[in-house]
């Protein structure tokens, strides 16, 4: 309830126009609120990202509308709908407690956060839920965004009681005022999703047996799931060794690495890494930032950075021919998921959170069968994996903090004047994650 703007109001926009490599920077009406649950966000920052190159590409499927890109934004919330400022008991909190000045960071999807998928923590697939910067749904290249549900989907960063987290209540807090808007605007999309590939690997049931130290069906043994007796043998030192591929070292791959390396340290698994990526310029980025990680970061387990040739004699050399546990593509194409295969070991598991088009996938019934491979593939559900990544963005400081430093994930900060360089930049490898800040 509030204030908003008039319908003749214009703003700037990063726009796509179909069919492909079309962007443009337009003057176009700052959006209006639609329904009683929607918030308006002025844009502080919005980020380009891997999978806008999708849409950039025009590579099929989608809807050839022209639209604002862009699903990686943090703001001010500027007017908010009917729904908000009185006591909406029943409803996700922020209907009860959002305010126009809060700060927020969306994840890059809207979800109702109301519904059964929601619940389950499964919000990336809310049957009420679009994708920001695509046809569906204008994004956050621009100064303004309409955020419908906006109760169910943003996080309020003005208000650090409003999600839970790992960390003591002060370091938090002092966290949320230190932290720079370009580290808590990776909170939208690529933290999020690196932090959601570790954990849908870790917790695979292929690979419970290196975690726990106990053979195929006694991994499973619980008290409230016994499997009782049998196939009791003792393991060896290399038995216990997580082996892992991450394929693809664009920013989310470096979110995944920098989040599988935590995770395992911090549980002690010990491990074998290796981060894989045919361009240059991005496996020096990763050991750059693997250099920065401090040794609570980064564990004692074994890490290397390789090209795609090289990463089929390490993996060779480092598992006497086995394969990897689990391998993580985040790139999504055929090429990186055949990799993937030829990586993993036999009761193996393949995580992807890469976005893949339409080719069919590589990979035969045949091929699978033979090597009792598990497939993950993916959105992630930014929303349920937005609090552990937050916690883990306040520790890993030393990679998240900083824009263009060796070892920063964000190479810069740019203006819409140079949007369509950067797109054209990013979609050829030649930069690194690039931040727009509309008001430059
Ligand atoms: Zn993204
Ligand atoms: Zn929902």
């Amino acid at each position: 309830m509030t204030s908003s703007f008039s319908s003749t109001e214009q703003q700037k926009a990063v726009r796509w126009h179909p069919p492909s490599y079309d962007i443009r920077v337009e003057t176009v009406p700052i959006p209006q609120i639609l329904s009683p649950d929607d918030a308006i966000v002025k844009v502080k920052l919005a980020a380009l990202c891997g999978s806008d190159l999708h849409i950039y590409r025009g590579v099929g499927g989608i809807e050839e509308k022209v639209h604002t890109c862009g699903h990686e934004f943090i703001g001010e919330v500027v007017a908010l709908g009917s729904s908000y400022g009185g006591n909406a008991s029943g409803r996700p909190p922020l209907y009860s407690s959002l305010k126009i000045g809060d700060k927020v960071v969306s994840p890059f999807t809207v979800n109702c956060g109301e519904c059964h998928v929601c619940r389950l923590g499964y919000t990336g697939r809310c049957p009420e839920g679009y994708l920001f910067g695509s046809p569906a749904l204008d994004g956050g290249q621009a100064q303004y965004i309409r955020v419908p549900k906006a109760g169910g989907t943003l996080f309020n960063l003005s208000d650090s009681s409003t999600w839970s987290s790992s960390l003591p209540k002060d370091v938090k807090e002092k966290a949320l005022i230190g932290l720079a808007d370009s580290s808590l605007l990776i909170l939208a999309d690529i933290l999020p999703t690196g932090v959601f590939a570790a954990l849908q690997a870790l917790n695979h049931p292929k690979v419970a047996p290196v975690i726990t130290g106990k053979p195929w069906p006694l991994c499973f043994d619980r008290e409230t799931n016994a499997v009782s007796g049998g196939n009791e043998v003792s393991f060896t030192a290399e038995d216990r060794v997580l082996n892992v591929a991450i394929i693809g070292l664009g920013p989310v791959g470096v979110c995944t690495t920098v989040s599988m390396l935590d995770a395992v340290a911090t549980r002690n698994i010990p491990f074998r890494i290796i981060a894989v990526d045919p361009n240059e310029s991005r496996r020096e980025k990763m050991k750059a930032v693997y250099a920065a990680i401090d040794a609570a970061g980064k564990g004692t387990g074994q890490f290397a950075v390789c090209d795609i040739a090289e990463s089929k004699e390490k993996v060779k050399e480092w598992t006497s021919g086995v394969g990897c546990t689990a391998i993580l593509e985040v790139v999504g194409n055929t090429s990186a998921l055949s990799l993937a295969y030829e990586l993993v070991r036999a009761f193996g598991a393949i995580v992807s959170v890469g976005v893949h088009g339409a080719p069919p996938l590589p990979l035969t019934g045949s091929q699978l069968y033979n090597k009792n491979v598990s497939l993950d593939f993916g959105r992630c559900p930014a929303r349920a994996m937005f609090p552990p990544a937050f916690d883990l963005l306040v520790k890993r400081q030393d990679v998240f903090g900083g824009v263009g430093e060796t070892a920063s994930l964000i190479d810069k900060i740019v203006s819409f004047d140079e949007a369509v360089e950067s797109y054209r930049a990013f979609d050829k490898g030649e930069v690194g994650k690039v931040v727009f800040d509309p008001w430059k």
